[in-house]
């Protein structure tokens, strides 16, 4: 499958009408944003334009999973997203970008959604993120706890070396 690491909307020749888009996009989607921790993806989306003269109305649905470590066991796995997003752009007498209504002097040839899309999957992806019940890496698991139990513990040498120091 083509990489895709822009999502734009070709306007040119349409018109009043309703339209659908789908999009596939993968880790090198992300690369050119240099704190996001995505490397590995596979992400789709839909988007359903409603166009009339002086406005677009964007419906924007992503389904897929993104690869990242689990905060409990530190293995990374697939997490599944999900999400909707709406996006209204008006025909105005100055530009200006809202999170969810941008106001532009004319629809042009074509309109970039990359950065609106990048936003929407950032917001979807949990704070909490966590393998399944019972999925997590158990080794992975066991080798946090020995490092919490060496961590926790006073090991009396440190005493020692103290004491000669
Ligand atoms: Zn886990």
């Amino acid at each position: 499958m083509k990489e895709l690491d822009t999502v734009i909307i070709t306007l040119a020749g349409l018109k009043e009408d309703i339209y659908q888009y789908s999009f596939n996009i993968d880790g090198g989607f992300f690369e050119k944003y240099d704190f996001s921790e995505i490397s590995e993806c596979n992400i789709k989306i839909d988007i359903q334009l409603v166009l009339s003269s002086n406005m677009m109305v964007f419906e924007v649905e992503i389904t897929g999973d993104v690869n990242v470590p689990c905060d409990s066991c530190g293995s990374s796995f697939d997490m599944a997203i999900k999400g909707n997003e709406k996006l209204i752009v008006k025909i105005s007498e100055f530009d200006n970008f809202d999170d969810e209504v941008w106001m532009i002097t004319s629809f042009g040839g074509e309109i970039d959604l990359t950065h609106f899309v990048y936003e929407c999957v950032m917001t979807f992806i949990p704070a909490k993120r966590v393998h399944l019940e019972g999925e997590c890496n158990k080794e992975a698991l066991e080798n946090l706890e020995k490092f919490k139990v060496i961590k926790e513990s006073n090991d009396p040498r440190w005493d020692q070396l103290k004491e000669i120091v």
